[in-house]
């Protein structure tokens, strides 16, 4: 079996406890991927110490070269691309067809920094005074501690990782314990294209121990947490404790909107890969589906078809659509979550159970799930079940399907199809979410343009786009008297 290590100091090291975790892939539980290190806070603290000697260095390293490092990390990613595409689907499942997305999101993500790093302005301001000149200007902030989910392995570390770098930081990357190898290919491509050593530290472990470390360190003044809402209550109740600068993405209960005058076709496209594309693990699944009465049976009767014509199996082979949820915690959750919409009424159109026979009973497979007749307000429609279950509900009007999809506590995105223009734009207004997609489902993002969510999905912060690197620098003011 292949030992993988952490990077820190400057060199692969094994991890000081000498303890390692195993990755298997979830869709077949015999294919070990690796050993990984199992860190301990004495990791964490040699990763910091390291950290800050690298910060020395990098923060006086001219931006615009710091972004030819990332142009050099870009030309290395699409040069292995599918490399990578297919090392990511062994180890958390998605089809290749979504892993080569991920890749290219990390891809775009590197480029578009490059360019910031021409970019990173301050401004000059007229000063209320006679001969004084003044000025903002973006400085470096320090060690960054970056700690991501296992759903988009490669893009959204590197949506944390390289602005961070851009700005000057040094940064340790904690990925998620499912997804370790695409994290260390990460690391690897970072140093090829000349990263300097101690500018970046992977240390691999558990979330309890190392993420937590992490957190509660007095060396790391930034935070950079995407996973579920529970975990990042922690996470910000810690650092708001600390005085640590903080960005939250969390969890989601997105919905599309299906109103009477929308093209129905193009609608079962999007909440079919919406709901069910990467098992209904994305950040933006769709997980609730709004439907106007006048097209709500034609439409569940197209939809349910689709569905169960659905093709389960490795992602890795052409013609399968659908891969295993990540873990067996993860569907024992869906388990949990279709019991529960049974005994509360609402009704099951296809799929609630494991996807069985043949191959798929070496992985964690679960049946594309309809429920109709859900009710707003109750826990299918209001928890995030992160697995590929969709709800249904009905409504009369725009109002309340306006109003059903913002009432749950969560809003990252929504989408809305309609052939009415002025119902578009009033949706874009009026939909509580961070992210409102118009004829398109709830799901997808560019690099230049920020990502995150309202309510408890986030805490006021974004992801990509010019936001991001207003997060990992500090504005500063210089007044100079001549
Ligand atoms: P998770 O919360 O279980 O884990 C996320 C990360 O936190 C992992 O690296 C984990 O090891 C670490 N962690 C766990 N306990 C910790 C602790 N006590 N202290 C510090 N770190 C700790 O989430 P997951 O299952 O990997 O990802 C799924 C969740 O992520 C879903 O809720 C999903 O909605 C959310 N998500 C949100 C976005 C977004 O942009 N809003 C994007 C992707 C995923």
């Amino acid at each position: 079996m292949t030992t993988f290590h952490n990077f820190i100091g400057g060199a692969w090291v094994a991890p000081l406890t000498g303890e390692y975790f195993e990755n298997r892939n979830p869709a077949d539980q015999q294919d070990v991927i690796g050993r990984f290190p199992a860190s301990g806070v004495a990791d964490v603290d040699a990763a910091v110490a390291s950290a800050q000697r690298g910060f020395e260095r990098w923060k006086r390293t001219p931006a615009p070269a710091r972004g030819d490092v990332l142009r050099r990390v870009g030309d290395l990613m699409a040069a292995r691309k599918e490399e990578i595409a297919n090392l990511m689907t062994r180890e958390m499942g998605k089809p290749l067809a979504e892993t080569r997305g991920d890749v290219q999101e990390g891809i775009d993500t590197a480029y578009y920094a490059a360019t910031e790093g021409r970019r990173l302005f301050g401004h000059t301001v007229p000063s209320e005074l006679a001969n004084k000149w003044a000025m903002t200007m973006r400085r470096p902030i320090g060690v960054c501690g970056l700690i991501t989910p296992f759903n988009f392995p490669m893009a959204i570390p590197t949506w944390k990782a390289f602005p961070a770098l851009l700005c000057g930081n040094s940064v340790i990357l904690k990925p998620a314990e499912d997804v370790p190898h695409t994290a260390t290919v990460l690391v690897e491509i970072l140093l090829e294209a000349g990263l300097p050593p101690e500018v970046i530290q992977l240390v691999h472990g558990m979330g309890e121990v190392v993420g937590k470390a992490l957190v509660e360190h007095p060396q790391v003044p930034v935070i950079s947490f995407t996973g579920s809402t529970e975990t990042g209550r922690f996470v910000g109740e810690t650092c708001g404790r600390m005085h640590k600068r903080l960005s939250l993405e969390m969890g989601g209960k997105n919905a599309q909107i299906v109103l009477d005058d929308a093209d129905l076709d193009l609608a079962v496209d999007g909440v079919l890969w919406g709901a069910f594309g990467t098992t209904g693990q994305r950040c933006t699944a769709t997980s609730r589906l709004i439907l106007q009465a006048g097209i709500h049976d034609t439409f569940v009767e197209k939809l349910v078809a689709r569905a169960q014509a659905l093709v389960l199996g490795d992602g890795r082979v052409a013609g399968h659509d659908v891969g295993p949820l990540v873990s067996e915690a993860s569907r024992e959750k869906v388990e949990r979550y279709v019991q529960i919409g049974k005994e509360q009424g609402a009704t099951l159109r296809c799929g609630g159970a494991r996807a069985t026979g043949g191959a798929l009973d070496a992985g964690f497979f679960f049946q594309p799930t309809i429920f109709t007749n859900v009710t707003a307000g109750s826990r299918l429609e209001q928890e995030e079940i992160f697995g590929p279950v969709l709800s249904v509900i009905q409504v009369a009007t725009v109002e309340q399907a306006f109003a059903v999809n913002n009432g749950v506590r969560y809003g990252l995105s929504s989408s809305v199809y309609t052939s009415n223009v002025n119902v578009a734009f009033r949706a874009l207004q009026d939909l509580d979410n961070g992210i409102t997609y118009v004829n398109a489902p709830t799901i997808g993002a560019e690099a230049h343009l920020p990502f995150g969510g309202v309510k408890e999905t986030g805490n006021g912060h974004r992801e990509g786009g010019w936001e991001v690197y207003e997060f990992y620098s500090e504005t500063k003011v210089g007044y100079v008297d001549y």
